[in-house]
């Protein structure tokens, strides 16, 4: 996929309205520094736009990227980390399943799971959230490059089981490194979201 521009366009804080957009939007979910920055520059050919994890947890925001003024890239705030209160991990919930059930454009929400560990009861509960509201996941399985490639069906079947995907869900591994998986994702945004 061409990739002509990239423009972090809206970031919604809790209290923010919602963008009413006009484009197709696909969404990004998952545990912080599982490595949902890294996808999503790797998926703009950009180096490092999308925020990296420098402050894991800090950021709550909801950022949507334009890109091509074709579609957005919906960078959910990342869940889970621990050294937060429980109150802000409540409200980083009540963020993400307000967008969940009021974007008009969302099309399809990548999950994205560590490829190295069994999937939490925060990625249960996002894939979960995630299918009632009738959207379409993808599970990503990131850091590929982490294991060996003997290891891969036996821990995307683990990711499988774990969260009980519906039948013929994707389930992608995908690493930053070496940009394994990034052209299957890009075919699933064109599949799913872009016709
Ligand atoms: P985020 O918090 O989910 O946005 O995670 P980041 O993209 O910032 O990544 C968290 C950490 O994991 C960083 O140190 C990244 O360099 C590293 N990382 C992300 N993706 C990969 C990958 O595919 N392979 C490897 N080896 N490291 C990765």
């Amino acid at each position: 996929h061409v990739i002509k521009n990239v423009n972090l366009e809206t970031v919604c804080g809790i209290t923010s309205a919602l963008p009413e957009n006009i484009h197709p939007e696909v969404a990004f979910a998952g545990k912080s520094n599982v490595g949902k920055s890294s996808l999503i520059n790797a998926l703009m050919n950009r180096k490092s736009y999308a925020r990296t994890s420098q402050q894991p947890g800090k950021t709550q925001t909801i950022n949507f990227y334009n890109i091509n003024d074709e579609i957005y890239f919906v960078d959910l705030p990342g869940y889970g980390y621990a050294k937060v209160s429980n109150e802000i991990k409540a409200k980083w919930g009540r963020m993400i399943e307000n967008y969940l059930q009021r974007s008009k454009q969302l099309r399809l929400v990548f999950l994205l799971i560590d490829i190295r560990h069994e999937p939490s009861q925060n990625d249960r509960h996002m894939y979960r959230w995630i299918v009632e509201n009738g959207f379409y996941p993808v599970i990503i399985a990131t850091k590929a490059d982490k294991i060996k490639r003997s290891q891969l069906s036996k821990q995307l079947k683990l990711i499988k089981n774990t969260l009980d995907v519906a039948e013929g869900t994707p389930v992608v591994a995908f690493s930053a490194l070496s940009k394994q998986g990034r052209d299957e994702i890009w075919d699933l945004i064109e599949t799913y979201a872009l016709n």
